[in-house]
C-alpha cells in the first residue's frame, strides 16, 4: 500500500457567508492509496471553523503506518487505528476512509454504492445552497438556481423573512433552511418557524447553538417542520444524544470521519427513528460521490459541493431531475480523475 497526498485550494464561485463565517476558498487535502495496480482517491475538506488545516492534515498523514491499512479492509480496526493517532481530525480521517472505499470498490470491481447496500433509485434530490448576501446578489443566485429541485437558504441574519420572500417571488421549489446556530430566542424562533412552514420550508438545520440542547429540544417538540441537528452531530456517539433533541441529523463525511462511520450513523439514526440529511462541506466530486453512495439511505441530500466551486479538479457527475446519478462503475465512479490529480501533483 502506498499513500500519497497533496494540498489543493478549492475556489468557490461566490463568497459564501453563513451565520458566523465567510470565505471564498477552502483548503483541501487530496489523498491517493495505491494497491495492486489500483488507486483509491480520497479528499479532506477543511473549512476553517472545523479546526483542521493543511498543517494538521499533513502531520496526521505523516503519522500513518500504511501497514495498518491491510486489504481486505477491516474498517472498524482501521478507524480505531486512525483514532489512536489523534482524537479529532475527522476530515483527514475521512480522506483515508474515502480512498479505502474507492480502492476496495476497484479491487472488487464493484461500485461503492453497491458495497454499502444503496439502491440508486432511492436517490433524493440534492438541494442547492445559497449563502447570506445582499438582496441583489441573493436574488441573482436564486435565479441561477432555477434548475435545481430544492434550494437551501442560510438564515441567521436580520432579514431572514426578506430572503425567503425574495426566493418565493422567483420560485416555488421546496426550501431547506439552515440557521447555523444563529437563532437565540425560543418564542421568536417558533414564530419564525410557523411562518417558514407557510412558505413551504421542509426542514430547518441547527436553529440554536449546539451547546443548548434544551432550547433545540423545546423547538423540536413544537415545530411543524423537521428540525435537524448539524453542528451538534459529528460522529456516531452523537447520534444517540440527538434523539429527543432533534427530529433528524445531518451527516457529513467530513464530520463522521468518512463513509464507514457515516453508514453506522445512518443505521443508528434509523433505529432511533431519526430522519437523516446527508450534507457536505465545500468539496470536489470525490467526497461528493462518496456521500452520494450513501444518499439513497437518507431522507434528504445537500450534496452541492461541486456546483458551488469553480476549480473542481475532477469531472462533475451527471445530475438528472436534481439528483446525482450513481453509475455502474467500480469504486466511487470518478471519471478521468487520475489525469487531473497527477496534474495537480506536478
Ligand atoms: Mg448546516
Amino acid at each position: 500500500m502506498k499513500l500519497t497526498f497533496t494540498p489543493f485550494e478549492l475556489q468557490l464561485k461566490h463568497r459564501f457567508t453563513i451565520a458566523k463565517f465567510s470565505r471564498t476558498a477552502t483548503p483541501l487535502m487530496l489523498v491517493q492509496l495505491e494497491h495492486e495496480g489500483h488507486i483509491g482517491y480520497g479528499e479532506a475538506s477543511m473549512v476553517p471553523y472545523m479546526g483542521e488545516s493543511v498543517e494538521t492534515a499533513t502531520d496526521f498523514l505523516n503519522k500513518i503506518d500504511v501497514n495498518e491499512l491491510k486489504y481486505r479492509f477491516n474498517y472498524a480496526e482501521i478507524m480505531a487505528y486512525l483514532d489512536s493517532l489523534a482524537p479529532d481530525n475527522p476530515a483527514i480521517k475521512a480522506a483515508i476512509d474515502i480512498a479505502l472505499h474507492d480502492l476496495e470498490g476497484k479491487l472488487l470491481n464493484q461500485p461503492c454504492w453497491q458495497l454499502l447496500g444503496s439502491n440508486p433509485e432511492l436517490m433524493p434530490v440534492t438541494s442547492y445552497t445559497i449563502g447570506i448576501d445582499t438582496p441583489e446578489i441573493f436574488a441573482q443566485k436564486v435565479h441561477d438556481a432555477a434548475g435545481y429541485k430544492a434550494i437551501k437558504i442560510k438564515l441567521g441574519s436580520d432579514n431572514d423573512k426578506k430572503l425567503i420572500e425574495t426566493v418565493r417571488s422567483i420560485t416555488q421549489v421546496p426550501l431547506y433552511v439552515d440557521a447555523n446556530q444563529g437563532w437565540s430566542n425560543r418564542e421568536q424562533s417558533l414564530d419564525l418557524i410557523y411562518w417558514l412552514y407557510e412558505q413551504g420550508v421542509q426542514l430547518i438545520e441547527q436553529p440554536m447553538v449546539k451547546t443548548d440542547p434544551d432550547s433545540n429540544a423545546w423547538l423540536t417538540a413544537r415545530s411543524p417542520i423537521p428540525i435537524v441537528g448539524d453542528e451538534a452531530v459529528q460522529r456516531l456517539a452523537d447520534v444517540e444524544r440527538a434523539s429527543g433533541v432533534y427530529h433528524g441529523i445531518n451527516i457529513k463525511l467530513m464530520k463522521s470521519a468518512g463513509m464507514y462511520e457515516a453508514k453506522l450513523m445512518i443505521d443508528k439514526a434509523r433505529q432511533l427513528g431519526l430522519k437523516i440529511l446527508i450534507g457536505c462541506m465545500s468539496e470536489t466530486s470525490c467526497a461528493t460521490l462518496a456521500a452520494a453512495a450513501l444518499a439513497p439511505q437518507c431522507d434528504w441530500a445537500d450534496l452541492d459541493g461541486p456546483l458551488l466551486t469553480s476549480n473542481n479538479p475532477f469531472n462533475i457527475p451527471d445530475m438528472e431531475d436534481g439528483k446525482w446519478v450513481l453509475i455502474d462503475m467500480a469504486g466511487l465512479g470518478l471519471v478521468d480523475m487520475e489525469h487531473s490529480f497527477n496534474n495537480i501533483v506536478l
